[in-house]
């Protein structure tokens, strides 16, 4: 097609849909920017989740056969709806919840950019920009979690999960290069991996993903702080050696999903230190503390680690998805993932193919949120946000006690799990499905939202300062439901 042609009515015509004119683009950007910012305004006035009838969302659904195209104006409204109507509003300041934050102003922009431009990260070539940006996130934040930024590498992920696997392929390949190609069928014993029982249990998914299988992650007890018993590592590690079979990764757990617990880190680094074990930080949310001061030192001993995972779209608040896994040294990167295809065009000297260096091929530009949000709200803004929903859930853990409750972990990061004896009483062995019963009524009344959990074996209520839109008064209305919870668990 000529550039006249392109730029006449019938270039603009062409694929409408797929590519309308520039007046209507600008005019559907703009009515998607209100949609938008009408959704940011209403938010703290929404319920955080209100009831759902499948039945409704299949009706509304059935409109959409894809046989004839629908203008997206209709597309556009429709959508809006549907994700204001039948969603958990895990952005609320209300929502006490999973790691899942309001999104952070400059990572929505960030999206849209990089769906627009859509730099394809697989070769440095394609995207310098783009990989460029990342390289210096990775360097900026290896530095700050303490490694050298002259060796440090790191890979953009779709999450925790991946970043997690990126670090266990990656130990699995510094320890037994040969199975890179020969596969762990080649080792003459099978390879373990050591987590606390509190760990994430996408690492369960992972020892599968490597063709471990899950019976490879050994669930090492923990103390009564729920920590991963360092003594009870080093009794497991020395009898399985002595079974023959080949102890290789020691992951530990930087404020665990449940109770938000950090392991001994400093202690658990010496281990590996003196029994040659690759030592891989699951950091996914607790990683994030480590941009402020007061909080890094709870974090002591990351510096020693091989490999940390760290979720942007946990407390960095980066919109999902972007996980990082950081490796004290690129080059077990490189030797995990390296691979040459005919069809790949040449790498630039001095650069970093990210498919060398990663689990994904293809890769969208995950990167630019967050750079972008450190960018716009910097250190400084980051720390203080850290700070401020520690200091409200050291704040909720007051006001809990106050009522009466007992907090039953330990850890200075803001997740509140609180139990009630007489209800743990009343209920007896059936203690978890009592707090469960309580959470889904809360969550039904839908002023706020919270989940029940396992503090080690002892069940709880489990509320986290998730949003950094939360304050005092959201803390009293989650403090108020729960007592209403408690009054309604015990009456009935
Ligand atoms: C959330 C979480 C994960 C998994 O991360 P995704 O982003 O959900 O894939 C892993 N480990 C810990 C400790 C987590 O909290």
């Amino acid at each position: 097609m000529s550039a006249e042609a392109a730029a006449g009515a019938e270039g603009s015509e062409r694929f409408a849909a797929l590519m309308p004119p520039s007046s209507a683009r600008r005019r559907l950007l703009a009515k998607s920017s209100s949609l938008v910012d009408e959704f940011l305004e209403e938010l703290p006035g929404l319920p955080v989740s209100s009831d759902v009838d499948l039945r409704e969302i299949r009706q509304w659904l059935a409109q959409f056969d894809f046989g004839s195209p629908v203008p997206v104006d209709d597309v556009i409204d429709a959508c809006a709806h549907a994700l204001r109507r039948w969603n958990v509003h895990n952005t609320h300041p209300r929502y006490f919840g999973l790691f899942n934050p309001p999104s952070a102003f400059p990572g929505v922009i960030a999206d849209l950019l990089v769906a627009a431009f859509n730099p394809q990260l697989a070769v440095w070539s394609q995207a310098p920009a783009a990989n460029e940006i990342e390289q210096h996130v990775v360097r900026f934040l290896g530095a700050t979690f303490g490694y050298a930024p002259d060796a440090v590498g790191g890979a953009f992920t779709t999450g925790g999960s991946e970043a997690n696997f990126t670090g266990v392929l990656v130990a699995l390949s510094s320890r037994f290069p040969g199975a890179i190609e020969e596969g762990v069928r080649s080792l003459d014993g099978q390879p373990l991996i050591y987590a606390s029982q509190e760990a994430h249990h996408s690492l369960l998914k992972i020892a599968h993903q490597c063709g471990l299988g899950r019976a490879a992650v050994r669930a090492v007890p923990t103390d009564a702080s729920l920590r991963l018993d360092v003594s009870r590592l080093r009794e497991w590690v020395e009898a399985d050696r002595r079974a023959g079979h080949l102890p290789f990764l020691v992951v530990a757990t930087a404020g665990t999903t449940s109770t938000g617990t950090i392991d001994p880190l400093e202690r658990l680094a010496d281990v590996c230190a003196a029994d040659d074990l690759h030592l891989h930080v699951d950091a996914a949310y607790g990683g994030a503390a480590v941009l402020s001061e007061a909080m890094r030192p709870h974090l002591l001993g990351v510096a020693r680690a091989d490999s940390v995972t760290v979720d942007a779209h946990k407390w960095w608040a980066a919109p999902m998805a972007a996980g990082i896994l950081i490796c004290r040294d690129r080059a077990d990167l490189r030797r995990t993932f390296d691979i040459a295809g005919s069809y790949m065009p040449a790498s630039t000297p001095g650069t970093i193919d990210p498919y060398t260096h990663s689990v994904q091929w293809s890769r969208r530009f995950t990167g630019l949120k967050v750079f972008m949000s450190l960018a716009a709200v910097g250190r400084g803004g980051y720390a203080a946000m850290i700070d401020s929903q520690v200091r409200l859930g050291d704040h909720l853990r007051s006001r809990a006690r106050e009522r009466g409750w007992q907090v039953v972990n330990e850890t200075p990061l803001p997740v509140v799990c609180i139990a009630d004896p007489s209800i743990d009483e009343r209920a007896g062995d059936d203690a978890p499905a009592a707090y469960s019963r309580m959470a889904r009524e809360i969550v039904r009344r839908g002023n706020v939202w919270v989940s029940s959990a396992l503090a080690g074996s002892r069940a709880c209520l489990r509320a986290c300062i998730t949003s950094f839109m939360s304050d005092e008064e959201d803390v009293e209305a989650l403090v108020a439901e729960l007592e209403t919870a408690r009054e309604n668990a015990l009456g009935s």
